[in-house]
C-alpha cells in the first residue's frame, strides 16, 4: 500500500483560518483514505483503529499503570521494601518527600523510549489537538479505577502561563480536565489557579525543579477554593514539584484537600 506523508501536519501547515480546522480534519481523513501516513511512533501505515496519528497497535500498547500501589503517590513500589510484618502503605519517594497532595494518580506510565511519551510530546508541542483528546477520552475513563470520584469537589488544571497558553494555542491540563470532569460529573474551575511566573520548562533534579516552579502560582478568588476538595489535573507527573507547589497555592486559599490526577508517571 501507497504510504502518504503526514497528512495532519502537510493541512496544518497550510494557512487555514482558525476558525475552519473542522475542514482540516476532514481533509486530512479524507486523504487518509487514499494514502494513508505513518503510525507517528512505528511507521506503519495508519489503520482504521488509529487514534489521530497512532495506530490501533500502538494505541493498545501505550504503557499502563497497575491501579494498586503507594497510598500517596500510586507507584508500584517492590515488595521488598513493605515492612516486616505490616504493609508499608509509602513508597520511599513518598516516605521522603513532604508533599502537599493527598494522592496522586496516573493511568500510563512515561518511559524513555515508551509510546505514552511519544503520545503526549506529539499532542503537547506538535500541536496534535485530536490526538489529545483522545488521550483526555483515556483518562476520563480510566480516572474512576484510580480514584473515587464522589471524593473530590472539583477539578484545577495546572495553568500554563499565559504567553506558553497563547504560543500552544491550548493548555493540554485545560482539556484534560474538560473530558474527565464530563465523564465524572464534576465542575471544572479552568481560572482557579493563575501562574504567575514564567518559569522555564521543568528539568534537573527535584530541588531544581522545586526552586524552579516555587511561588510560580496564586489563587485569584479564593472563595472558588475554599473549603472544597480539589482534584489538580495535569499531563504528566514527574518529581510532584509542580504539583506540590500548585497544592500549596490551593491549600493556602482554603482548599479542603488536594489530590493530582495525570495522563502519565514518569518512571
Ligand atoms: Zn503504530
Ligand atoms: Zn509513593
Amino acid at each position: 500500500m501507497a504510504v502518504g506523508p503526514h497528512w495532519d501536519l502537510v493541512i496544518a501547515s497550510l494557512v487555514i483560518p482558525e476558525g475552519l480546522v473542522r475542514l482540516r480534519d476532514v481533509l486530512a481523513a479524507s486523504l487518509h483514505l487514499v494514502f494513508p501516513s505513518p503510525c507517528a511512533t512505528c511507521g506503519r501505515p495508519l489503520d482504521w483503529e488509529r487514534r489521530s496519528a497512532l495506530c490501533g497497535t500502538c494505541w493498545s500498547r501505550l504503557e499502563r499503570m497497575p491501579t494498586s500501589g503507594c497510598q500517596r503517590c500510586g507507584w508500584p513500589y517492590p515488595a521488598a521494601e513493605t515492612a516486616a510484618g505490616a504493609a508499608e502503605p509509602l513508597c520511599q519517594r513518598c516516605r521522603e518527600a513532604a508533599d502537599a497532595f493527598r494522592l496522586a494518580r496516573a493511568p500510563l506510565r512515561y518511559r524513555q523510549d515508551g509510546i505514552a511519551r511519544a503520545a503526549i510530546l506529539l499532542a503537547k508541542h506538535g500541536g496534535r489537538l485530536p490526538l489529545l483528546h483522545h488521550l483526555a477520552h483515556l483518562l476520563a475513563a480510566e480516572a474512576p479505577r484510580f480514584l473515587a470520584p464522589e471524593e473530590w469537589d472539583v477539578l484545577v488544571p495546572v495553568p500554563l502561563h499565559w504567553r506558553r497558553r497563547w504560543r500552544r494555542g491550548f493548555n493540554q491540563a485545560e482539556v484534560l480536565a474538560r473530558a474527565v470532569g464530563r465523564a465524572m460529573g464534576i465542575s471544572v474551575a479552568g481560572r482557579a489557579l493563575r501562574r504567575v511566573r514564567a518559569t522555564p520548562p521543568q528539568q534537573g533534579d527535584p530541588e531544581a525543579r522545586r526552586r524552579n516552579v516555587r511561588d510560580a502560582f496564586r489563587v485569584p478568588r479564593p472563595g472558588q477554593i475554599a473549603g472544597r476538595r480539589v482534584l489538580l489535573v495535569d499531563d504528566v507527573f514527574t518529581t510532584g514539584a509542580t504539583a506540590n507547589a500548585a497544592a500549596r497555592a490551593l491549600l493556602a486559599a482554603g482548599a479542603a484537600e488536594v489530590g493530582v490526577l495525570t495522563l502519565a508517571r514518569v518512571e
